[in-house]
């Protein structure tokens, strides 16, 4: 029997798998495995919300064993180290507990067809500091340990503020004026609502200072300008002072200096400047990569160079023909992950019954941008919004939201989704709305 071995559970890696292991896998026609290093899925889109604790990642996360154990497919925990492609073999890096001692030595595993989807880490451009100094919001760690430093920042904040020991705020900056960026930005004075509503009641929207950086002349720079302009404005109605056009240099202990040699003062920063695919894969030989180190595919979405390696999402770098004639990279975006993980299947499973492959099309289905509850903005492609659809307000917030529904209808089926959905309604009335610890 074939072995199909999937690298990567997230918004792309976790779809494929479950619709392999429900197709081939319980048919008996392959083995699939899925490979991660957590032992959890949440949906990389939601991190923002994991860090400002409008989200218990607890309550969101799909366990990868249980859902492989529903789904026809194996889960292995591990970390993909290396890669032998003569012999189809990958390596899985040992595993250890905190207290160094091994759980899982260091192993190899066979695979007839590998597909990774490992998607991203946050691009630091080498800027001097960054990696010291700033938090990253790459992987659900990451955004928890944002959120413990936010809950500790504030309740220290608050003593002082109530023994009259200071006046000073907690200033947090974030660097990247894309949609991270942005959302968190927006999210982090829901927190701050929600931190008073619980008993932090001496601080007020003026002991929160949030500095939104932006290399760029302008936010959100992928967007049209409309919903850029809209988005300006909105961060700046909530207090987001938003600094366009300021390159960062370095980042320090004491905030993040700019190209002119200001200091933005900092007691928390997170850097959300753009994207690179995992650094290992430029060191596979033989496969090429392009200037963000994503592996380049055919429009099977084979990586150049391997027929038996497919790659997917963020990690995949594949050019086509805009509308406008003009070559670009297919986006990283959990959409691109979605649409990718559905041609890759096809093709897997076209190739097993001996049919030929079929070419990846992306389709711009539109972008969309929250700022927490406030508001969101974007704009819709495709379907009945054929030359697009700008969207402002509630329907944009909603729309939003059915984005995250559709990954779940898609790793759990309509069904659960809506009973999910249900119990997330409930659970907003009788759990408490911020998570605080
Ligand atoms: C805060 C935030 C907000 C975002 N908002 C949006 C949005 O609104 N809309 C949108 O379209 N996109 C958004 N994105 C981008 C989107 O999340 C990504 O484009 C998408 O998740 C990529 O999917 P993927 O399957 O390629 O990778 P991921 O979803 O990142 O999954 C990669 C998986 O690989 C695993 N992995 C990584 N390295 C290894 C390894 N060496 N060994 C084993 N496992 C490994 C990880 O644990 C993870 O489970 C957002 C991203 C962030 C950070």
């Amino acid at each position: 029997m074939q072995d199909i071995v999937i690298v990567g559970g997230g918004a792309g890696g976790l779809e494929l798998a479950t619709h392999l292991g429900r197709k081939l896998g319980r048919r008996g026609k392959a083995r699939i495995t899925l490979i991660d290093r957590n032992h959890t899925h949440i949906w990389k889109p939601l991190l923002h919300e994991v860090a400002s604790g409008s989200l218990d990642a607890d309550l969101d996360a799909v366990n990868y064993r249980v859902h492989a154990h529903r789904n026809g497919f194996q889960f292995e925990l591990g970390t993909l180290c290396g890669l032998d492609r003569t012999r189809r073999c990958l390596v899985l890096d040992a595993l250890v507990d905190d207290t160094g001692e091994e759980i899982l030595p260091r192993r190899e595993k066979h695979y007839d067809q590998l597909v990774l989807a490992i998607g991203s880490v946050s691009n630091d451009f080498n800027v001097a500091g960054v990696a010291q100094h700033c938090i990253f919001l790459d992987n659900p760690a990451q955004a928890q340990l944002f959120h413990q430093r936010l809950v500790d920042r504030f309740i220290r904040l608050d003593r002082e503020l109530e023994s009259g020991q200071s006046d000073r705020r907690l200033r947090i900056a974030i660097v990247g004026g894309g949609a991270t960026g942005v959302e968190l930005s927006a999210e982090l004075f829901k927190a701050r609502e929600w931190f008073s509503t619980y008993g932090l009641r001496t601080i007020t929207p003026a002991h929160l200072e949030v500095t939104l950086v932006e290399a760029g002349p302008r936010l959100l720079p992928a967007l049209s300008e409309r919903i850029s302009e809209g988005v300006h404005r909105e961060l700046t109605k909530l207090g987001v002072t938003v600094r366009t056009a300021t390159a960062v240099v370095s980042a320090g202990p004491e905030g993040l200096t700019t190209k002119e040699g200001e200091l933005i003062a900092s007691d928390l920063m997170v850097w959300a400047a753009g994207i690179k695919a995992p650094p290992f894969l430029a060191n596979i030989e033989g496969l090429e990569t392009n200037r963000l180190g994503q592996l380049l595919v055919e429009p099977t979405l084979q990586v150049k160079g391997d027929p038996a390696i497919f790659a997917l999402g963020d990690c995949a770098g594949y050019a086509f023909t805009g509308d406008d004639g003009e070559q670009r990279w297919v986006p990283p975006r959990a959409q691109s992950a979605h649409q990718m993980a559905s041609t890759v299947a096809q093709n897997i499973r076209r190739e097993l019954a001996g049919k030929d492959m079929q070419a990846f099309q992306y389709k711009d289905m539109g972008s969309l941008v929250s700022l927490s509850e406030y508001s969101a903005f974007g704009r819709l492609m495709g379907g009945l919004a054929r030359g697009g659809i700008s969207l402002e307000g509630k329907l944009a917030r909603l729309a939003y939201v059915s984005l995250y529904r559709m990954h779940q209808a898609a790793i759990h089926g309509w069904p659960r989704a809506m009973l999910l959905a249900f119990t997330d309604r409930i659970n907003h009335f009788i759990r408490p709305r911020f998570k605080l610890h």
